[in-house]
């Protein structure tokens, strides 16, 4: 009976494969529900004889550069392997790991721009880590070939928020349309599985690129959860609930993935753990290390200080050092480092070369170079009337702006500063 159910599943990936040109993505997370689609598709374009192969296929995976380490080095195994397979047998399938920009990554926008670690009601990562560098990635590809078809190995039974999503979004001959990508369409061929019949097709068959599962289902029983799918939208709960997600992941209350991978042995989870403690404890209000105001002039707890910054980045470069693990790069450092000049109360750059220099004993940038800078621009900011620091505030958010190509924005945040600069006037004629 089951063998039946995966052998339709085949022959309808088989019949949509055969059906035209578009081109395929299939979403890969490395988890059990993705391992079986990706397992699926592999076998159906080994069935089909090599010169009757008519499209190239994507295997599209995001790591968010702040996945569970364990997670991080299956995944990029099994990639390897499929990649190999790809290339001896000429199946035209490609393999991506997407990464987020360094711009948007989770330490630039939380030691850099000050967001505070995620939670339910600002659960920023997920649309900046996960889904823009797939949909990046989608339209690269769509915009070469006009529409594509993206795979994902969702399952109703996986959760009823998704069984409503799924069940409340009308399909046309099993695909649905991409609820940001008018010209992707999405298939979800094991949309009807159960777990149990997921697990006994990993269990008893090999997969097509090599291996078998155990080492996977020994992970999950490690970590007693579930995994991150492939994200598309936030309409999702938080693929930190229970799942396999990132070690720095905040929207949950407990990061059950990594707590049983410690207790299943990897003593790198410990201080990893600590850490996400330590994330918490920053993100809180009551701990002081938030401004008292929102970066639009609101009074609410707004971004981390500078201070609070400072600490996390000291922190983080321990961390590193303590677990040998590869937790930031230079890239992010440099980033930060711009944040910190347009942040309200401002950062010359010097700290971070400081905190950088003290941790990981290296010389992050020629000083000498800033403080002519430096010199150049208390001159034009005397002339001006506006205070050094609020010119450099200035002059680094234009940066970040032409960096990024876009100006939406900037005038209200060029505003921001300037009134940031006159309340500043007016508290120390106060207190004068
Ligand atoms: S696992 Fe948590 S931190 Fe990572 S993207 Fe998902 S919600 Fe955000």
């Amino acid at each position: 009976m089951t063998t039946t159910i995966y052998q339709d599943i085949k022959e309808s990936l088989r019949r949509l494969y055969l059906e035209d040109e578009r081109p395929w993505l299939v979403g890969f997370s490395g988890g059990k529900d993705s391992t079986m689609l990706a397992s699926l598709i592999f076998d159906m374009v080994l069935s089909i004889s090599p010169d009757k192969r008519p499209k190239p296929i994507s295997i599209v995976c995001t790591d968010t550069r702040v996945e569970i380490p364990a997670i991080v080095e299956m995944v990029e195994g099994t990639l390897e392997k499929m990649r190999k397979c790809s290339e001896e047998h000429g199946l035209g399938i490609d393999v991506n790991l997407l990464k987020p920009p360094s711009e948007q990554s989770f330490w630039v926008n939380i030691i850099g721009r000050g967001y505070p670690p995620p939670n339910r009601t600002f659960r920023w990562c997920t649309q900046r880590m996960k889904i823009d560098p797939v949909n990046v990635f989608v339209q690269q590809r769509v915009g070469h070939w006009g529409e594509a078809i993206l795979h994902l190995g969702a399952r109703r039974s996986e959760s009823s928020t998704r069984a409503q999503t799924m069940a409340g979004i009308e399909a046309r001959n099993g695909l649905r349309r991409h609820p940001d990508l008018p010209r992707v369409w999405v298939s979800n061929p094991i949309e009807f599985l159960s777990t149990e019949e997921v697990w006994a097709y990993l269990l008893q068959k090999l997969n097509p690129w090599g291996g078998d599962n155990r080492s996977l289902y020994r992970l999950y029983a490690n970590a007693s959860s579930g995994e991150c799918p492939i994200q598309i939208d936030t309409s999702t709960p938080s693929c930190g609930s229970s799942r396999f997600g990132c070690w720095t992941c905040t929207v949950v209350d407990r990061d059950k993935a990594s707590e049983g991978l410690l207790a299943a042995g990897d003593e790198r989870m410990e201080k990893l753990i600590e850490f996400r403690e330590t994330l918490l404890f920053y993100r809180d209000p009551a701990n002081g290390k938030r401004d008292g105001r929102r970066m639009n002039g609101d009074e609410a707890p707004g971004p981390l200080t500078i201070a609070a910054r400072r600490e996390l980045l000291t922190r983080l470069l321990k961390l590193q050092e303590e677990t040998g693990l590869n937790l930031i790069s230079e890239d992010e450092l440099f980033l930060i480092q711009q944040f910190w000049k347009t942040a309200r109360k401002p950062d010359d750059g010097g700290r971070l070369g400081r905190i950088v220099s003290r941790q990981k004993g290296i010389v992050m940038s020629d000083w000498k170079e800033i403080n002519q800078v430096r010199d150049l621009q208390e001159e034009v900011a005397a002339e001006k009337g506006v205070r050094a620091d609020t010119l450099r505030r200035l002059l680094a958010r234009v940066d970040e702006y032409s960096e990024s190509h876009r100006a939406f924005g900037l005038p209200d945040d060029l505003l921001n500063i300037l009134k940031d600069d006159l309340d500043h006037e007016a508290e120390s004629k106060g207190n004068a």
